[in-house]
């Protein structure tokens, strides 16, 4: 008997739906697309349970026909392309014909629609593969699809979904930048009745970065508008020494498709540099449009990825398109260049230099007396961005421990210098260390977070002029999810109605720039995917934020400060995130490589 059978269609049908249906957000994804390649200029969605629930879009696009209604649903039914050769030059968003079939076979679905013909319109409703029922209704012009129990009948696909409000988060990013991609869309999206975003129709794609991130990420913005060899690259992007310290709003759209893709953010990452100060990172809207014959959008069913068939003319254009709006701005604002000359010629603080002294004189003394005990403690000045983020450490404890780390160093560890302004380079009898700098004040601050945390230590301090946060939609839900959380760290906001809030206190640890940078980074949700809880996502974020970055110089008074602290860590290894701290070379490597003798060099 043969072991290989074909598989009934209905069974083939619904794991060739999970290609394109993988959770909520996909459903939202290709009903949206639908609508837009109908024409529609409003569309609604409502949801329920992250979607899970409840998916209904409502636009007002062009309709299907009686015959229509019927066809849509079946594999392969689409009107948007005849033949192979159409293939090469798709400028609809759909085109498999995919999406309703798949997303009926794993749900129960209704659809309502009217075209404008006759004075009827149509219902369809099917639950998995079966039309239950069809008929006449009085609709108004557009269509209508409501999505209900998604996976209803693929129980291990439903276990494989998220939360409610894991979801939803998915939805709203989504939502958000196609409302970017088509500010002529008015978008309205509701969650258990509840408005999350509204954008009423605008005419300008800065009006609706505007609705819906406020007046302060637009100020950043300057135009780029540039064309090369066929390709057009315009949008907003950030201008010259403005930028955030996250990638968090980085917007690329191809063919006015939401796209994530490296090309492009290296092009990007490429074009600024030298123009951000090192901490930060640009924002950027930016539509790049190409003949659809250039860019391959077929290669993923879902369509999240695409293939570039000159990916070196890409990054060009963005290179040139950005390098020459900046040119244009800093010839408009001259006191940009102003700034930049502040931002590039950035001296290390006094206090760290004093500290730098300090140890120095420490050095000679140390040559001098060869015991450890007699360590004058109050001399190692912690540097300044350490004393910040590191409330701890002019504690008695801390002190203690400071004397007993530099006891070890002098046993046998030594900071040798700083490699390319991003790792420590550590030598001691065992072999020779190199210690990522970002990595290792990740792990010591989070430690000191967790710390604080277990000690309930967190003080809050006053906002010397509150500051004014303009969240974006995503940003407002997670602010709600952490709301009783950000309270217990001492960040306290007020509402100021629409998405504005007013930030009037903070962790007395963090000074009231960091602390700004560091709510925004908690705001962006995410945080290691390794850890579990959500405290601790949000003290690793924390700490990854407030941590000095790979390109900043230290002194060698920092570098001491920063190796000591590190190897009293519990885990001096691996940062929150997972990565290794540092790359460890043996002693008795190195005598073998270099053909010593081991334990004899000399
Ligand atoms: P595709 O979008 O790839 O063509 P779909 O399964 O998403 O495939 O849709 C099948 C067809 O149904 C579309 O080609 C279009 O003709 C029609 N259709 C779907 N949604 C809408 C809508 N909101 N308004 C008008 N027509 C629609
Ligand atoms: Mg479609």
């Amino acid at each position: 008997m043969a072991r290989i059978k074909v598989l009934p269609a209905e069974v083939a049908q619904k794991i060739a739906a999970g290609e394109v249906v993988e959770r909520p957000v996909s459903v939202v994804k290709e009903l949206i697309e639908n609508s837009l390649d109908a024409g529609a200029t409003e569309i609604k969605i409502e949801l329920e349970e992250g979607g899970k629930k409840l998916i209904r879009l409502q636009d007002n696009g062009c309709g299907l026909s009686q015959e229509d209604a019927v066809l849509c649903f079946k594999r392969h039914a689409t009107s948007k392309l005849e033949k192979e050769e159409d293939l090469e030059h798709i400028a609809t968003l759909g085109f498999r014909g995919e999406a309703l079939a798949s997303i009926s076979a794993v749900s129960r679905l209704t659809l309502k629609t009217y075209n404008g013909e006759g004075d009827r319109g149509y219902q369809v409703e099917r639950e998995g593969d079966r039309l239950i029922r069809f008929l006449e209704i009085a609709f108004p012009p557009g269509t209508m699809v409501e999505v209900r129990d998604l996976f209803f009948n693929l129980p291990a696909r439903r276990k494989f979904l998220r939360g409610e409000r894991s979801e939803l988060n998915l939805i709203t990013s989504y939502v958000t930048q196609v409302a970017l991609a088509f500010p002529g869309v008015k978008f309205l999206l509701i969650h258990n009745n509840r408005q999350l975003l509204n954008c009423p129709a605008v005419s300008r794609l800065e009006e609706r970065v505007y609705q819906l991130y406020g007046r302060q990420l637009l100020d950043g913005l300057m135009t780029v508008d540039y064309e090369e060899g066929g390709y057009r690259l315009s949008g907003l992007s950030s201008r010259p020494f403005a930028g955030r310290a996250d990638r968090q709003h980085q917007f690329f759209f191809v063919n006015r498709r939401p796209i994530k893709d490296r090309v492009l953010s290296a092009a990007l990452t490429q074009a600024y540099l030298g123009m951000l100060d090192r901490q930060k990172s640009p924002e950027c809207f930016l539509f790049l449009d190409l003949p659809y014959e250039l860019v391959d959008v077929n290669v993923h069913p879902a369509k999240a990825e695409i293939r570039f068939k000159e990916p070196q003319a890409v990054f060009r254009v963005i290179l040139h398109g950005i390098e020459l709006a900046a040119r244009s701005e800093s010839l408009i604002k001259p006191v940009m260049v102003g700034e930049a000359g502040r931002v590039e010629n950035r001296q290390p603080a006094k206090e760290t230099k004093e500290a730098e002294l300090n140890l120095q004189e420490k050095e000679e003394q140390k040559e001098n007396e060869s015991e450890v005990e007699k360590e004058p403690q109050e001399e190692i000045q912690a540097p300044e961005w350490s004393r910040q983020a590191s409330p701890t450490w002019r504690q008695p404890g801390d002190a203690q421990q400071v004397a007993e780390n530099s006891a070890t160093s002098r046993a046998g560890r030594r900071v040798l210098g700083q490699y390319l302004n991003a790792y420590l380079v550590v030598t001691s009898e065992e072999g020779l260390m190199i210690v990522d700098q970002h990595n290792a004040h990740e792990r010591l601050l989070f430690e000191k977070f967790k710390k604080l945390d277990e000690e309930k230590g967190w003080a809050s301090r006053q906002m010397l002029f509150p500051q004014v946060l303009e969240l974006s939609p995503e940003e407002v839900l997670h602010l709600e999810e952490l709301q009783e959380e950000l309270a217990g760290l001492g960040f306290e906001l007020e509402p100021l109605g629409e998405r504005s809030y007013s930030l009037r206190a903070f962790p007395d640890v963090f000074d009231e720039a960091r602390a700004t940078e560091i709510l925004r980074g908690i705001l962006a949700g995410g945080g290691p995917e390794r850890l579990k809880s959500k405290r601790d996502k949000m003290l690793a974020t924390m700490a990854c934020k407030a941590a000095i970055k790979a390109g900043q110089p230290l002194s060698q008074a920092e570098m001491e400060f920063l190796a000591a602290e590190l190897f009293q860590t519990t885990q001096p290894g691996v940062c929150p995130h997972g990565r290794p701290i540092i790359v460890e070379i043996s002693r008795d490597k190195i005598e073998k490589t270099l053909g010593r003798q081991p334990g004899r060099t000399g």
